[in-house]
């Protein structure tokens, strides 16, 4: 991500309220973006010659959302597809699906399996319109782990044909290493790993624990080496617990975590990323979306559990994170984990997970999830004060008129003539 969007005309943002989500308040005022980042904040600031000057009084202005758990290229729910389909197919698909983002109001998401440099480079020129994106490339999974589709029935003759292209199969220490080395050579900016089943794996169990311990580390001391850090597919305590103990810095998931947990996310400064609504939408739509029969029993085993761990993980103060992991036609939904969210949390400390912290998780601490001066100009502007009424975040189409995006307005659903 070096290049930046188009350069655009500076953006003068006159009169709005303007949150700090750090402390919780929101500050009236002007806010002045040049060359795609926070120049000026203050009261009657000079607009420069060719601004764009938008009246916001009346509105709320928040820094850009961001999503720390998608699969941009995941254009169906039956993701052992995605490997046999043509890639130019996908990537028509996936360009649609980062659009769409965007216009919910995320302007950054770290892709959990499936992106890579070059869909990533393209949105950073300008060619893509969507979200920035933080990518690990591919997931290492174990054989018969989370990343391995092929059913118990499957016979391949190849050697590790079995993956959609959001994994890779990588078996023993050392070809956890190099499977490491490779994604990082391909620019990743973290590595994801299968430490436990999952839903949408036809051969494991929920239960199950993935990869040994010396394995994990193996992934972690390899991202460790090129300051990048381990995110972990982990559901169970079991596989939760020893995935923190190797030095995992993000849990992806973890509706089933226990007391333990909370104390190893503390202690080892770790983030808790859950991903409610998909078992939400999965449960509701994802048969008809291509989700195989045998994993739509599963979700069932897991949707409860994560609002209880969510609620164990706030008591514990975990630096909790936003996730959707939302799966083809789903993405419409991705809003919907602020209200899911709320029934737990209070309104500031969702809208944290998926701003403040989040910029922790991904290192671009004061670069995103603020718009302090200096950072980039990402940004939306709802017409409801979502501290009181944090729902007007899942219904971006009613209550978000406009998303910004390095200083330009990217989305506006109430356009000047
Ligand atoms: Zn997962
Ligand atoms: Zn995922």
């Amino acid at each position: 991500m070096t290049t930046g969007l188009p350069s655009t005309a500076p953006l003068l943002l006159r009169n709005a309220r303007i949150l700090d989500p750090e402390s919780g308040t929101y500050t009236e005022g002007d806010l002045l973006a040049v060359d795609g980042r926070v120049v000026e904040r203050g009261t009657h600031l000079r607009a420069p010659r060719h601004a764009e000057t938008r009246d916001m009084r009346g509105s709320y202005v928040l820094p850009g959302l961001i999503d720390a758990h998608v699969h941009v290229t995941a254009i169906t729910a039956d993701l052992a597809s995605i490997a046999t389909t043509s890639p130019l197919y996908v990537a028509a698909h996936t360009i649609k699906i980062m659009g769409g983002m965007l216009d919910r109001g995320f302007t950054t998401v770290r892709d959990l399996g499936g992106a890579d440099y070059g869909i990533a480079a393209a949105q950073a020129e300008g060619t893509v319109r969507g979200p920035w994106l933080a990518f690990g490339g591919r997931a290492l999974s174990q054989t018969g782990g989370h990343g391995d589709y092929r059913g118990p029935g499957t016979h391949l003759r190849d050697d590790h044909p079995c993956c959609g292209d959001d994994s890779r199969i990588a078996d023993g220490v050392d070809a956890v290493r190099a499977a490491a080395r490779d994604e990082l050579r391909k620019g990743s900016h973290h590595l994801k790993v299968m430490a436990s089943g999952g839903v949408a794996s036809p051969t494991d169990r929920i239960d199950s624990t993935q990869y040994s311990m010396p394995e994990l580390r193996a992934a972690v001391e390899e991202a460790e080496a090129c300051n990048r850090y381990v995110a972990a597919h982990a559901y169970h305590a079991r596989a939760v617990n020893r995935a923190l103990e190797t030095g995992v810095r993000s849990i992806e998931h973890g509706n089933l975590i226990d007391d333990r947990s909370v104390q190893l996310l503390l202690e080892h400064d770790a983030f808790l990323v859950p991903t409610l609504v998909t078992y939400w939408a999965l449960a509701n739509e994802g048969p008809g979306f291509g989700l195989p029969e045998d994993s739509h029993r599963k979700v069932n085993d897991v949707l409860d559990a994560g609002l209880a761990a969510l609620e164990r993980a706030h008591r514990g103060g975990v630096t909790l994170v936003y996730g959707s992991d939302l799966l083809g036609g789903m993405h419409r939904h991705q809003n919907e984990e602020f209200r899911i969210r709320a029934r737990i949390q209070p309104p500031i400390d969702v809208i944290r997970a998926a701003t403040t912290n989040a910029a922790r998780l991904l290192g671009q601490e004061g670069s995103i999830g603020t718009l302090t001066v200096g950072a980039r100009a990402d940004a939306i502007v709802l017409d409801t004060d979502p501290l009181q009424n944090l729902a007007a975040l899942a219904d971006p189409a009613l209550h978000m008129p406009l998303v910004i995006q390095a200083g330009a307005i990217t989305h506006d659903r109430h356009p000047t003539t």
